[in-house]
C-alpha cells in the first residue's frame, strides 16, 4: 500500500464559517471524522439544521461522520455587541453590566446575563474572557456594574466565556437548559453528548440518565475543564465513554503553565482506563485569521498525537475562522507527520492487569501478538464497537478494521484512533465465513495484500454485543482468500 493512512481523528466545530454551500463537503473530503455542534452558540434550531446538513453531505461524499452535541453547562458569558465585536486597548476602562436590560455592548461596556456576578468578584480580581485571550482587572463594583481595566490589547466579540483567574465562578454542572438540550440532541440522534464543566462521576451519571431516558444512546463525553474535575479525574473517566481535555477553561481555572502536564496525565489515564480521549482548544488558533499555522501550533498538534490522543479538535478555526478547510488540511498533514515519525508506542506497562471482560482479554491478546509477531492489521467483528475500543487503547501502529452492521456504532468508532469502521452484516455467518468475507473486502479495497497476516476477532455467534471470545490468526492467500496461518 502506498498512501499513508491517518490514524488520529479530526473533530471540527461547525458554525457560520462552515455554513456556505459546499463547505461541509469540502471539510469532509479534507478528512473531518466527527463534527461538533456547540449549543452555547446559535439557537438549537440552527444547530439541528447543521446536523441535517452534515448527514446530507456525508451521504454525498460517501463517508460516515459522527456528530457531537456540546452542552453549554454553567459557563458565564458576556452578551452581544452592537457591532459584533470591539477592539480594546491596555488601560481602557471597560464595564461589565450584570443586568437583564443591559444595552448592546460597545467599547466601554457589555452585558452579562449572570446576575450574581457583582457579588462573586472583588476589586483586584483578574477576569479572563475568551479562553484567556482578553484579561480585565476589577477596579470596583457599583450595583450591577463592575468597573474594570483592560489588561491586554485585543478583540472581544459576542458571547465569549468569562471566568475568574483561579476559578470559582463556575457553578453546578448540569443546568436546566442542558437537560432540555439533551432532549433536543436525542431527537437529532447525535452520536456524542459532551458535558461542560462536569465536576464528578455523579454529574456524568446524571447526564447519561437524562440522555437514556430521552431514548438516546450517544456516547457521553466529559469535558475536563475545572480544578474539581482534575481532583476527581479517575471517577470521571470511569463514568464517561470519552474524555475531552478542554484546555480553554481548564487553563483559566488552573493556570496555563499546568496544562502540558495535565494534558499528558488526562490522556494517559483515559487510555489506561479504556476510554477515548480528545485534545481541544486553540490547537491552530492563528488559523482563525491566517492560512498557515504557527510552528508552535504545528508542534502542539503533533505533541498531542505523540501523547496518544485519539482525536484533535478545531474550535473557532473551523466554526468562525477564515480558513476552515485549510485548518483541517493542516491537521491532517501534521497528524500524518507525527504518526510517521512516532509510529509505534505500544505501552503494555500502562495496560490494565485486572481484566474484567472477555472481549477486553481477546483485544489485549490480539495487540500482544500484533506487537510480537508483527501482524499487518487487526480485523474485528463488532456489534457495539466495544472490541474496537479495547483494541485501540494500544498505539501499536497497526490499523484496526472494525466491521459492524450498526451505523451508530460505526459513527462512535469514528472517534477512535487507529480504527477504521466498515459497514458489514455478519449475521448468519460462521466466524470462518465472516473472516473470509471481511478480508476479501479489505483485499478488494487495496488495504490488504497476498501474504499479509492479520489477527481476526469475533464471537461465536455474531449478533451479540460484548460476545467477542475468539482470536484467530489469518493470512491472505495468493488468490486473496483468507486462510488460517500455518506457521510463524
Ligand atoms: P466552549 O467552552 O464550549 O468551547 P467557546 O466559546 O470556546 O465555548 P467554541 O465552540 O470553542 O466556543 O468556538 C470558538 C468560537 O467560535 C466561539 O467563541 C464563537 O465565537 C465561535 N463559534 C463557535 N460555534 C459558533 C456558532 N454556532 N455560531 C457562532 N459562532 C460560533
Ligand atoms: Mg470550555
Ligand atoms: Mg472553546
Amino acid at each position: 500500500m502506498t498512501t499513508q493512512q491517518r490514524r488520529t481523528k479530526i473533530l471540527a466545530t461547525l458554525g457560520p464559517a462552515t455554513d456556505p454551500p459546499g463547505m461541509l463537503d469540502q471539510l469532509l473530503k479534507a478528512g473531518v471524522d466527527v463534527v461538533r455542534l456547540n449549543f452555547s452558540h446559535g439557537d438549537p434550531s440552527s444547530q439541528l439544521a447543521r446536523a441535517e446538513a452534515v448527514r446530507a453531505a456525508a451521504k454525498r461524499v460517501g463517508t460516515e461522520v459522527g456528530i457531537l452535541a456540546d452542552l453549554p453547562g454553567p459557563k458565564i458569558r458576556i452578551e452581544r455587541f452592537a457591532e459584533g465585536r470591539v477592539e480594546l486597548k491596555t488601560g481602557d476602562a471597560f464595564d461589565l453590566v450584570a443586568s437583564e436590560d443591559a444595552p448592546m455592548g460597545n467599547a466601554r461596556e457589555v452585558g452579562v446575563s449572570y446576575l450574581d456576578l457583582p457579588g462573586d468578584v472583588a476589586p483586584g480580581d483578574t477576569l479572563l474572557l475568551d479562553d484567556g485571550l482578553m484579561q480585565l482587572r476589577v477596579e470596583r463594583v457599583e450595583g450591577a456594574r463592575i468597573h474594570c481595566i483592560v489588561l491586554n490589547d485585543g478583540v472581544l466579540s459576542d458571547r465569549k466565556g468569562l471566568n475568574k483567574l483561579g476559578g470559582g465562578l463556575s457553578l453546578g454542572a448540569l443546568t436546566e437548559r442542558d437537560r432540555e438540550l439533551i432532549k433536543v440532541a436525542a431527537e437529532a440522534n447525535v452520536d456524542f453528548i459532551a458535558v461542560s464543566f462536569c465536576r464528578n462521576a455523579a454529574d456524568m451519571d446524571e447526564a447519561r440518565r437524562v440522555a437514556r431516558e430521552a431514548g438516546c444512546d450517544a456516547a457521553m463525553v466529559a469535558k475536563v475543564e475545572r480544578a474539581e474535575a482534575i481532583a476527581n479525574l479517575t471517577e470521571i473517566v470511569d463514568a464517561s465513554d470519552v474524555v475531552m481535555v478542554a484546555r480553554g477553561d481548564l487553563g483559566v481555572e488552573i493556570g496555563d503553565a499546568e496544562l502540558p502536564g495535565l494534558q499528558k496525565k488526562i490522556i494517559k489515564e483515559s487510555l489506561a482506563r479504556n476510554k477515548v480521549v480528545i485534545t481541544a482548544t486553540q490547537m491552530l488558533q492563528s488559523m482563525v485569521e491566517s492560512p498557515i499555522p504557527t510552528r508552535a501550533e504545528v508542534l502542539d498538534v503533533a505533541n498531542a498525537v505523540i501523547d496518544g490522543t485519539d482525536a484533535v479538535m478545531l474550535s473557532a478555526e473551523s466554526a468562525a475562522g477564515r480558513y476552515p478547510v485549510k485548518a483541517v488540511e493542516a491537521m491532517v498533514r501534521i497528524c500524518l507527520g507525527a504518526e510517521r515519525q512516532f509510529a509505534h508506542d505500544t505501552d503494555f506497562e500502562a495496560a490494565p492487569r485486572n481484566l474484567q471482560r472477555v472481549d477486553q482479554a481477546i483485544a489485549m491478546a490480539a495487540m500482544f501478538l500484533t506487537e510480537h509477531i508483527g501482524l499487518r492489521a487487526i480485523v474485528a467483528m463488532t456489534e457495539s464497537g466495544g472490541t474496537a475500543r479495547f483494541l485501540s487503547r494500544f498505539r501499536s501502529g497497526a490499523p484496526i478494521y472494525a466491521f459492524s452492521r450498526h451505523a451508530g456504532a460505526r459513527r462512535r468508532m469514528a472517534m477512535m484512533r487507529d480504527v477504521f469502521p466498515i459497514d458489514y452484516d455478519s449475521r448468519g455467518q460462521t466466524p470462518g465465513e465472516a473472516g473470509r468475507g471481511s478480508i476479501a473486502r479489505l483485499v478488494q479495497a487495496g488495504l490488504l495484500e497476498p501474504g499479509e497476516r492479520v489477527a481476526f476477532t469475533s464471537g461465536e455467534r455474531m449478533e451479540h454485543r460484548g460476545a467477542t471470545n475468539t482470536l484467530r490468526l489469518l493470512q491472505v492467500g495468493p488468490d486473496g482468500e483468507a486462510e488460517g496461518l500455518g506457521e510463524l
